[in-house]
């Protein structure tokens, strides 16, 4: 007879919100033991399962020296399913937390000050000359 595991673990992955890099995520296991629930189970593993609640270490420590601008390619992004559904492109920009540039920001979004980031087209980032 064939050992049928009915018990497995996953370690899964999850993506930084900002920067989408690759973070370990949570241990997943299957809490009823059956062969189906364990097969599920071993499929996440190393999997990217979602967004992780918190940025990435290397996110925290932007956020702790200036403002965010994180780059979105708006024809690619799926608008009704924000802010992960933002299709980001990678390019970040830190700017001074008390620049003219995020007054305006934080003006516009006043979520964005508390947050210490927002989310900006490619487009007009480029405008800004925040990015070439
Ligand atoms: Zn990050």
């Amino acid at each position: 007879m064939m050992m049928e595991n009915k018990f497995e673990v996953a370690l899964t992955k999850e993506l930084c919100p900002l920067c989408i890099k690759e973070l370990d995520g949570p241990l997943i296991m299957n809490k009823r033991l059956t062969k189906n629930d364990a097969k599920e189970v071993k499929n996440l593993h190393k999997q990217v399962i979602g967004f992780s609640d918190e940025p990435c270490k290397e996110c925290k420590s932007h956020l702790e020296l200036g403002f965010m601008i994180i780059g979105f390619d708006e024809d690619q992004s799926d608008l009704k399913n924000l802010p992960w559904g933002f299709y980001r492109t990678g390019k970040i920009v830190v700017v001074k937390k008390d620049s003219p540039l995020v007054k305006h920001l934080n003006n516009l979004q006043p979520r964005s000050k508390e947050l210490g980031f927002i989310f900006m087209d490619d487009k007009t980032m480029k405008e800004l000359n925040l990015i070439k």
